[in-house]
């Protein structure tokens, strides 16, 4: 792409309205516009980062065996009322009535909808387990939408839920997504620890939040800093090693606010290892058995003729929460310097030529390595406006591509001049830089 065919509308300072790095640097590059409060647009930079996060969280569902589908935004209040939360969601539901007077509202979660087609369609055993998931915007009236889209009101969600024929079985499908969602954020370069959480509104009894560190985060946990080094590689589909891998995260005492408890905490974790600091939440999974699919009656045919309520669980990624948190942890403000993880950057990387009036060979030379790159299937960004040399520098590192070419003086012949973000700069050939993003995007 060349920045002057783009649409990244960058203001010149950080905007006053915003409380959070996230929040501030979103609006100053242009990835996102408030439309109302707590609904935003997204802008091509930021969209196209959302869609990346996207993918990621797509790919990591799939290779657990979880089935994509599409539920729709707006669902009727009858299956609400089936199951009781109708009443109980209280004023973060939105609430809307069609010309027929029907009563209808935006989906803040879809635990109703995927049980009503769950049960119209599956009568026996033998198709258990089932694992399906959505990415869909929802709907929640938040009473204080905040921190930009981290706290929003409308926002993008992956939603998966689980249908079982036990408690045994409901637990494997439960603990899959658990290392799905460990899988998801080593790809998206956050360390998420899993902690023990409350039910909340959903209900049930087994339940973790994936949380990942900052000051700005909403969430207070207690947790023991070994919990970092236990690493999810080398774990399989199988009953037993995720057992394990549960296992060895539990070993450390590691939960949110909710589930504190000052003994506990101080029995099971040594002073030096002590961590109390706040946190984003950034995936939600809980194992609720039949909260739902009794209620709306979704039951399924045994081998001996008896029937049973399946065994639910829902999980939840904020993808949309997820582009802020990535900023959150990534993004240093003072020195104005953001670095994407390339698995998610808007661009591989950025092309940044010194371009005088009078001498254009810069950008010429400039086009013919976006060309290059291009052929060699990797997406880069070239600066082809006039805009002096310092200032696109300072502006690239804010939009965060990790990886810059400078044509200036330090690129002579075919050493080119190759900045990642926050190292040292290097004389590589277009080759080798061409070959070393190709190595990194594999590995993504
Ligand atoms: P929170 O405690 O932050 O309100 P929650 O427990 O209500 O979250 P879930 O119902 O578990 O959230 O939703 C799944 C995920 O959706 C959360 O982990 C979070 O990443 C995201 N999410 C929830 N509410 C919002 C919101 N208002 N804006 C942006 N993302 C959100
Ligand atoms: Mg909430």
């Amino acid at each position: 792409m060349l920045i002057s065919k783009t649409f990244i509308p960058i203001l010149k300072n950080n905007p006053t309205e915003a409380k959070i790095k996230s929040h501030q640097l979103m609006l100053r590059v242009g990835m996102i516009r408030q439309s109302s409060a707590g609904i935003y647009s997204w802008l091509p930079l930021g969209f196209k980062v959302m869609k990346k996060i996207e993918q990621i969280v797509r790919e990591e569902q799939d290779k657990i065996g979880a089935q994509e589908l599409l539920m729709p935004t707006i669902q009727s209040s009858e299956i609400w009322k089936e199951s009781g939360r109708y009443d109980d969601y209280g004023e973060e539901m939105l609430r809307i009535k069609d010309r027929q007077n029907r009563e209808m509202l935006y989906g803040p979660t879809n635990e109703e909808l995927i049980t009503e087609i769950f049960r119209s369609s599956i009568k026996s055993y033998k198709s258990l387990p089932q694992l399906l998931y959505h990415i869909q915007w929802k709907f929640r009236d938040e009473l204080r939408p905040r921190f930009g889209i981290m706290r929003c009101r409308e926002f993008y969600m992956k939603d998966a839920y689980s249908f079982d024929l036990n408690d045994d079985e409901a637990k494997f499908s439960y603990n899959k997504f658990y290392l799905s969602y460990l899988k998801t954020f080593k790809r998206l370069e956050l360390s998420a620890i899993p902690m023990a959480a409350d039910t909340g509104p959903i209900g049930g009894n087994l339940s973790h939040e994936f949380i990942i560190l900052a000051d700005t985060g909403e969430s207070k946990i207690y947790t023991d800093k070994r919990i970092f080094e236990v690493d999810s590689e080398g774990y399989r589909l199988e009953k037993k090693s995720l057992e394990e891998l549960r296992k060895k995260f539990e070993t450390y005492y590691s939960v949110t606010d909710e589930k504190y408890n000052k003994l506990e905490f101080e029995k099971n974790v040594p002073d030096k290892y002590r961590l109390i600091t706040k946190g984003i939440e950034v995936g939600h999974i809980f194992y609720f058995g039949d909260k739902y699919s009794k209620p709306l009656k979704a039951s399924v045919d045994f081998q001996e003729g008896k029937k049973d309520f399946v065994k639910m669980g829902s999980y939840g990624v904020g993808v949309s929460r997820l582009v802020g948190a990535i900023i959150e942890a990534k993004y240093n403000d003072k020195d104005e310097i953001m670095k994407w993880p390339l698995s998610v950057s808007p661009y591989d990387i950025a092309i940044i030529p010194l371009i005088s009036k009078n001498d254009t060979s810069n950008l010429e030379k400039s086009k013919s390595i976006y060309q290059f790159l291009i052929e060699k299937g990797i997406d880069p960004i070239l600066d082809d406006t006039d805009e002096n040399f310092s200032s696109k520098i300072k502006k690239f590192n804010l939009i965060g591509v990790p990886y810059q070419i400078l044509i200036g003086k330090k690129s002579e012949g075919d050493l080119l001049e190759f900045n990642e973000i926050g190292k040292e700069s290097k004389r590589l050939s277009l080759n080798q830089i061409a070959d070393l993003i190709t190595k990194l995007k594999s590995k993504i």
